[in-house]
C-alpha cells in the first residue's frame, strides 16, 4: 500500500517535473532490460513501472480528449515526456530482444525518426537526444564485448535520425507559415480597404449617403458574424464540444437570440428568441458566473434544443458589459468528459472577445450615425443663418430638428410676443398627424399662467426635465398650460432660447435673456434617454442644445432685422407707412396693374391751411392733427388699399384694383370724415379740411411718375378751385396746367 501510495505520489509530482519522470523512466527501463543487474522479479516488476507510467500518460493525454493548443507551453511539455516514454519503451524492448543486434533495433531508428518530425522546438530536441544517448549508451554497456566504435557509430546515427527528421520538417512548417502569412496579409490588406471605403465617408464621396450607411451596417453585421463565427472555431478546436453557441439578449434583457454556432447536428438548435429566464441559459444570466453540469440525465434544462439531444456536460459562460449581462457562451457534449475550470476560463476570455468586437462595431457603427447627424446638423444651422424673416427661421429650426432626430416627430416653437413682454405665444408646430387637430388650435395662442415646462425652461435657463418625460409625475407634464397640453407625448425635452441680453443696441456681457423655449418631443418612449444611461444621450442633448441656441440667435437677429425693416419704412409721427415705402409700394402696384391691365388708383390728400393750425395752436395740435387724419384714412381705406404720409402734411392712398369712380367715391367718404372731426387745442375747439386729387391707370397715366404727378395736379386744382374737395384729373378743364 506504502509502496503504491509513494509510487502514485512520485507519478503525480513528477507530473509537474520532467526530469524526474524521464529519469525515473530510465531507470525502470534499465532495470526491466536487465542491463544494470536486476533480473526476475525486480526487472518485471520495473517492466511493469514502466508500462504503468507509460499508461498514465496515454491516459492523462485522452483524458484531456484534445492535445491543447500548439503553442501553449504546457503542449511542449507533454510532448517531451510522451517522446522520452515511447523512448524508454522502445529501448526497453531492444534490451529484452536481444539487444542492439536484436530483431527489434530498427524500431528504435524508426521511433528516433518520427520524434524527430514531431517535435518543433528546438529545446525539446535537444532533451530528447539526451534521453536517447542515455538509453543507447545503456542499451552499449549491457552489450557483451562491447566496442568503443560501435557506441560512436550508434551515437552519431541516434543525432543523424533525430536531426534530419527535425530538420526537414522544421523546413517544411516554416515555407507552410510563410505561406499563410502571404495569404493572411493579403486579407487584411483587402479588409481594410474594404473598411475605409465604408467607414470613412469622405473616402466614397460618389456612393449617396444612404446607401454608403446600407453598405456600412452590412459590412458591419459581416465582420460581426465573421469575428464570431472565429471565436467560435477556436472554442471548438479547444473543446471539442457537440454544440458552442452564442445567445445574445434582446435590448429589453428579455429574450436570447441565437448569433452564431458550430454544432454537430445545427437542425435541433433553436433560433430563438427564447425566454432568457429558463434553463442553463436563465441559470448562466441570474449568476453572472460561469456553470457548469456533469452526468445531466435530463436535458430539458436545454432550452437551445428543439428537440432533446442525449447531452452529459454543460458549460455556459455570461457574455458581460461591466456588470451587465449580454448574453451567453455554452458549450456541450455528449460524451461525460467534464468541462475543467480551465475550459471554464477559455469560454470566459472568449466572450469577453465577442463583447469587445460587438462594441467596437457598434461604437463604429454610432460613430457613423453622430457623424450624419453632425453633417445634417451643419448644414440646417447654415440654412437657419439664411434665413431672413422669423417665420422662415421658425420653419427651418423645427425642420432641422426633424431631420437630424429621426425619432422626433414633435417640436414646437414658443416665443415672447411681443418680443419684450412676458407673454409666451406657440407661434410654430410641427406634429404628427395624431395631433394636427391640436396643432390646429395651438397655433398663435398665447400660454396661460407660469405653471409649465416652458416657463420652467426659461425660469432655470435649463432644458427640463432633467428625467424622462415618461417618468415625471402626471401632474408636473403640463407644457404649455393646462389647457394646450397635447397628449400622447412619450418623450419630451424643453430647451430655453437663451441670447446675450442687450441694452441700447449692446450685449451685457454675463447677462442673457430668454426669447422662448424649443420644445421636442416624440410619441415614442426614450428618445431622450437619462444622461448616464446611454452613451449616446449626451450627444443627443448637446446637439439640441447647440441647436437651440443657434436658433435663439437666428431668431434675435431675424427680430432686429425685422425691427429695422419696420423703422425704415414706417412714419414715427402716425405709423403709416413712409415716402420711401410710398415709393416702393407704389411701384409694385403700377406694374401688377399694367401687367394684369387692372385699374389702379392714387389719391394725394393735403390739409387745407395746416399752417394755421400750427400757428394758432401750436406744432404739438399740429401733430395731434396728423395722427388724426392718419387714423380717419386708415380707418376708412379697405384691406388692400395703402394708405401712407407723403410728406409734411400730405398723405397718400393706393387703391389697387380701383377704377376712377371707385376712389372718387372713397375720395369723398375721406374728405367728409375729416370735416367731421373735432380738434381741442386747450379748450379751444377747431375743425380741418384736406383737398384731395386723383389719378387713374390706365385711363389717366402710363407710368408710376405720371401717375403722381396728374394725381398732384388734381390736388393742386383742388386747392386752387377753393379746398375742401375732391378733384380727378380726368375732371381737369384742358387748360388747367401744372402748378409750374
Ligand atoms: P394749403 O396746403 O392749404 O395751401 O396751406 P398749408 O398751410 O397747409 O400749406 P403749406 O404746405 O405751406 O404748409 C404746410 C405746413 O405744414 C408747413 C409745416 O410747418 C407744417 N408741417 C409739416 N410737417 C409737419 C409736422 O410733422 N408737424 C407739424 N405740426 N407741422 C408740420
Ligand atoms: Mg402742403
Ligand atoms: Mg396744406
Amino acid at each position: 500500500m506504502t509502496a503504491g501510495r509513494g509510487l502514485a505520489r512520485v507519478v503525480f509530482w513528477s507530473e509537474r517535473n520532467l526530469l524526474v519522470e524521464s529519469a525515473l523512466a530510465g531507470l525502470l527501463a534499465l532495470i526491466a532490460a536487465g542491463l544494470i543487474g536486476a533480473k526476475g522479479v525486480p526487472a518485471a516488476l520495473a517492466a511493469a513501472g514502466l508500462c504503468v507510467l507509460l499508461a498514465y500518460r496515454l491516459w492523462r493525454m485522452a483524458r484531456r480528449f484534445t492535445p491543447r493548443l500548439v503553442d501553449q507551453p504546457g503542449a511542449d511539455r507533454e510532448r517531451r515526456q510522451l517522446s522520452l516514454l515511447l523512448l524508454g519503451t522502445v529501448a526497453l524492448l531492444v534490451g529484452v530482444s536481444g539487444g542492439r543486434d536484436g530483431r527489434l533495433d530498427p524500431l528504435w531508428y524508426l521511433l528516433l525518426a518520427a520524434c524527430g518530425g514531431y517535435e518543433r522546438r528546438p529545446g525539446n530536441l535537444a532533451w530528447l537526444l539526451a534521453g536517447a544517448l542515455l538509453f543507447d549508451v545503456s542499451l552499449w554497456w549491457a552489450q557483451p564485448g562491447r566496442q568503443g566504435f560501435a557506441l560512436a557509430l550508434r551515437l552519431a546515427f541516434d543525432v543523424a535520425f533525430l536531426g534530419i527528421s527535425f530538420a526537414l520538417n522544421r523546413a517544411h512548417l516554416l515555407a507552410r507559415e510563410r505561406e499563410v502569412a502571404a495569404r493572411l496579409g493579403a486579407q487584411r490588406a483587402r479588409l481594410e480597404e474594404e473598411a475605409a471605403l465604408y467607414r470613412q465617408v469622405g473616402k466614397a464621396p460618389e456612393l449617396p449617403s444612404e446607401e454608403c450607411r446600407e453598405f456600412r451596417r452590412l459590412s458591419s453585421a459581416r465582420e460581426l458574424g465573421v469575428s464570431a463565427a472565429n471565436l467560435l472555431q477556436v472554442a471548438q478546436a479547444a473543446l471539442r464540444p457537440h454544440t458552442i453557441a452564442l445567445f445574445m439578449l434582446s435590448p429589453d434583457g428579455k429574450t436570447l437570440q441565437l448569433k452564431q454556432a458550430l454544432c454537430e447536428e445545427p437542425s435541433l438548435l433553436q433560433q430563438g428568441p427564447l425566454p432568457a429566464g429558463e434553463g442553463m441559459l436563465g441559470a448562466v444570466l441570474k449568476s453572472g458566473h460561469a456553470v457548469s453540469r456533469d452526468r445531466l440525465r435530463d436535458s430539458s434544462m436545454l432550452t437551445y434544443y428543439a428537440s432533446r439531444p442525449n447531452i452529459r456536460t454543460f458549460v455556459g459562460v455570461p457574455v458581460l458589459e461591466g456588470e451587465h449581462r449580454r448574453g451567453v457562451l455554452l458549450a456541450d457534449r455528449r460524451a461525460d468528459i467534464p468541462f475543467g475550470e480551465e475550459d471554464e476560463a477559455l469560454l470566459l476570455a472568449l466572450s469577453r472577445e465577442v463583447w469587445r468586437t460587438f462594441s467596437v462595431e457598434r461604437l463604429l457603427e454610432r460613430s457613423d450615425e453622430e457623424q450624419q447627424k453632425l453633417r445634417l446638423f451643419y448644414e440646417s444651422s447654415r440654412q437657419i443663418n439664411r434665413a431672413v424673416n422669423q417665420s422662415e427661421v421658425l420653419d427651418e429650426v423645427l425642420g432641422a430638428v426633424r431631420r437630424i432626430f429621426g425619432s422626433v416627430d414633435f417640436a414646437a416653437l414658443v416665443l415672447r410676443d411681443p418680443p419684450d413682454s412676458r407673454q409666451l405665444v406657440i407661434r410654430a408646430v410641427v406634429a404628427p398627424e395624431s395631433l394636427s387637430e391640436w396643432r390646429e388650435r395651438a397655433l398663435q395662442h398665447a400660454l396661460e399662467g407660469e405653471d409649465h415646462l416652458c416657463a420652467l425652461a426659461i425660469k432655470s435657463g435649463f432644458a427640463v426635465p432633467a428625467v424622462p418625460y415618461h417618468k415625471v409625475a402626471r401632474s408636473q407634464r403640463s407644457i404649455f398650460g393646462r389647457h394646450l397640453t397635447p397628449t400622447g407625448l412619450d418623450s419630451l425635452k424643453v430647451f430655453p432660447l437663451k441670447v446675450a441680453a442687450t441694452k441700447e443696441g449692446r450685449s451685457v456681457p454675463g447677462e442673457v435673456e430668454t426669447l422662448g423655449t424649443l420644445v421636442v418631443g416624440s410619441t415614442a418612449r426614450g428618445v431622450f434617454p437619462e444622461i448616464g444611461e446611454e452613451s449616446a444621450s449626451s450627444f443627443v442633448q448637446e446637439t439640441l442644445e447647440t441647436l437651440a441656441d443657434i436658433a435663439a440667435m437666428a431668431i434675435q437677429s431675424a427680430q432686429r432685422f425685422e425691427q429695422l425693416l419696420r423703422l425704415a419704412t414706417t412714419d414715427g409721427l402716425t405709423g403709416l407707412h413712409n415716402h420711401r415705402r410710398f415709393q416702393e409700394l407704389l411701384e409694385g402696384a403700377v406694374a401688377e396693374a399694367l401687367r394684369y391691365q387692372n385699374p389702379l388708383s392714387l389719391i394725394l390728400c393735403d390739409v387745407d391751411h395746416f399752417k394755421k393750425v400750427n400757428d394758432s395752436y401750436g406744432h404739438p395740435t399740429g401733430d395731434e392733427v396728423l395722427r388724426r387724419v392718419a387714423r380717419v384714412l386708415s380707418e376708412l381705406a379697405r384691406q388692400s388699399d395703402r394708405v401712407c404720409r407723403y410728406g409734411g402734411e400730405e398723405f397718400a392712398v393706393i387703391m389697387p384694383h380701383t377704377d376712377a369712380e371707385g376712389a372718387r367715391v372713397l375720395a369723398e367718404r375721406f374728405r367728409e370724415e375729416i370735416r367731421e372731426q373735432s380738434f381741442d387745442a386747450g379748450g379751444q375747439r377747431f375743425q380741418v379740411s384736406i383737398s384731395l386729387g386723383i389719378c387713374t391707370l390706365p385711363g389717366q397715366a402710363r407710368h408710376k411718375q405720371e401717375l403722381i404727378d396728374r394725381a398732384d395736379q388734381a390736388l393742386y386744382h383742388a386747392k386752387h378751385t377753393g379746398r375742401d374737395r375732391v378733384v380727378h384729373y380726368a375732371d381737369l378743364p384742358k387748360d388747367a396746367g401744372s402748378p409750374e
